[in-house]
């Protein structure tokens, strides 16, 4: 069996096959990339939020002083025992060796067979993931334990997050038929009550994922088939669009495997346009694209032209893409370099709104220099991509130029050097030029909440992901490390 196929979103009862766990989350901070100057309250906040009473050297290890005025560690905000509890899961994850042990446990405890191996009846195996790896990866488990999680990623200096909702079942377990009509309906309202939660537990500029397959197994059988949704399920999905219109949040439409992606890529463009054309100016809704397919620049380029052609902005959030292990190996470039230039190539594209070799324009669009209006969402936890994105932002900033509305995205408890280092390169740059003004990225954390067992599906698909990014997953580690040790270094030498 293949293992990346062990695990299948779904939202109620059992029964159904999704492709993944279902997200949702919200913004409504309209404006993506704020700017800021220097010494500005907004700039202020989150050296502010780090201030304690602690003394000074306590503080410098546990990660509450003030943060110094130069050569800040970009991690020096995460608080102590996160650095601790981040650097035991990077070790397992970045070791062939441990990883393997680990993902046979987790995928035993994602599918269990007994109430011992089932997280939520077994009070200690409970107490112990919940206080371990789901602390790491997940935001809670009720409403209360999810804001709390987003208040802490916000002091860090995120602007918000992308929240979204996990459920999993495993795969082949449904026998139901899609056109068992009483179950669609059941599975659409299930869907609609768990994205609505979503709307309702995020706050203001936050950002709501979903998944299309969430609402079950007739949306996956009209999804392969690239039919559109059911008259129930087009009523559920305009519910949502309109609460997050109302909210003035924004909904994320994740990019799933190519068996069900031209489906899904038909239905959020309907929504799109649908809610996009009520937010002049702004995205509401998202669609994912995955800079692996050889086809997405084309993609992009012809969703760009449709909303050029009706008149709204075009929300993309690009990724590289999760389904590598399985979907058909001609659909993705040959190298991951290709990815990469792909994916940077796309970014370049849209942040200038300069058409060019990577992404040109589609045969149907108007304007074939000028990239019509759209909203970007850089979700990666590569540096360099996120450095070059940054490093023309900066640019623009320097000469005056338009910017579009722009913010990047890590899941959280991964790759928090590179969000930190996002929000920490700015502050330090705010502070070599205090009287100019400068541009504050806006960071996203993707928190995934849910009860532990309801969570165990996306562990399983966070240690499987790592087997394709040790050599990242290591950096990530060292990083930890280095953050370790000059806190130990501070302490002693102030202890002298
Ligand atoms: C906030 C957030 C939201 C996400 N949402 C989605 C989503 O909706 N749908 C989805 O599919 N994924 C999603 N992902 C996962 C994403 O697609 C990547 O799998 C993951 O982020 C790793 O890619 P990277 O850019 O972070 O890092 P990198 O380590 O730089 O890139 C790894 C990626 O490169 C690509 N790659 C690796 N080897 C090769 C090769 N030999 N040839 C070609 N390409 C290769 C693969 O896509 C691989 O995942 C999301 C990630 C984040 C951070």
């Amino acid at each position: 069996m293949n293992p990346t196929r062990t695990v299948r979103a779904f939202y109620q009862p059992a029964s159904y096959h999704l492709l993944q766990a279902r997200y949702v989350s919200t913004t409504k901070t309209t404006k993506s990339s704020a700017v800021v100057s220097a010494g500005s309250p907004a700039a202020a906040t989150t050296s502010s939020a780090l201030q304690t009473t602690f003394p000074q050297q306590i503080g410098d290890l546990i990660g509450t002083s003030k943060p110094k005025p130069d050569s800040q560690s970009p991690l020096a905000k995460l608080p102590l025992s996160s650095v601790l509890r981040s650097l035991v899961i990077l070790s397992f994850s970045s070791s062939h060796l441990l990883l393997k042990p680990c993902i046979y446990t987790l995928s035993a405890l994602a599918n269990p067979k007994t109430p011992l191996t089932d997280t939520d009846r077994n009070p200690l195996l409970h107490w112990l993931i919940k206080n371990t790896i789901y602390k790491q990866f997940n935001a809670g488990e009720n409403k209360v334990e999810v804001q709390k999680s987003i208040n802490e990623i916000k002091e860090l200096g995120c602007r918000g997050v992308l929240l979204g909702y996990a459920r999993e079942v495993l795969t082949g377990e449904s026998k139901v038929s899609p056109h068992d009509a009483k179950v669609a309906k059941q599975d659409v309202d299930a869907w609609l009550q768990g994205t609505l939660q979503g709307v309702e537990m995020a706050t203001e500029g936050d950002f709501v994922a979903l998944k299309f397959t969430g609402m079950g197994t007739q949306a996956v059988h009209l999804l392969q088939n690239n039919l559109p949704p059911s008259e129930y399920m087009d009523a559920a999905i305009r519910k949502a669009c309109d609460a997050t219109i109302a909210k003035g949040t924004r909904l994320l439409v994740d990019a799933e495997e190519q068996a069900v992606q031209p489906g899904i890529e038909n239905w959020v463009m309907k929504y799109q346009k649908y809610c996009n054309l009520q937010t002049p100016g702004k995205a509401t809704i998202y669609c994912t694209y995955q800079a692996y397919l050889k086809s997405t620049p084309a993609t992009i380029a012809k969703h760009l032209a449709m909303a050029e052609r009706d008149g709204y902005t075009l929300g993309v959030k690009l990724v590289r893409g999760a389904y590598m292990k399985i979907e058909p190996r001609h659909v993705i470039w040959d190298t991951k370099e290709d990815t990469d230039i792909c994916y940077d190539g796309v970014v370049e594209a849209i942040l200038t709104r300069r058409y060019n070799s990577m992404l040109s324009p589609a045969p149907e669009s108007v304007a074939k220099e000028t990239v019509p209006p759209v909203n970007l969402i850089i979700a990666t936890h590569n540096r360099e991509s996120v450095q070059k994105a940054h490093s023309v932002r900066l640019q623009q900033v320097q000469n005056n130029e338009p910017r579009i509305d722009l913010s990047y995205a890590q899941l959280q408890g991964m790759a928090d050097e590179v969000s930190c280092d996002l929000i920490n390169g700015f502050e330090d740059a705010a502070r070599k030029h205090p009287h100019q003004v400068l541009e504050s990225p806006n960071v996203y954390k993707l928190l995934t909440w849910g009860s532990v067992q309801e969570c165990m599906g996306f562990l399983l698909r966070r240690a499987l992901e790592n087997t394709e990014a040790v050599a990242r997953t290591k950096d990530s580690q060292k990083a930890m490390m280095e953050e370790l040790w000059r806190r130990i270094k501070t302490v002693l030498v102030r202890g002298n």
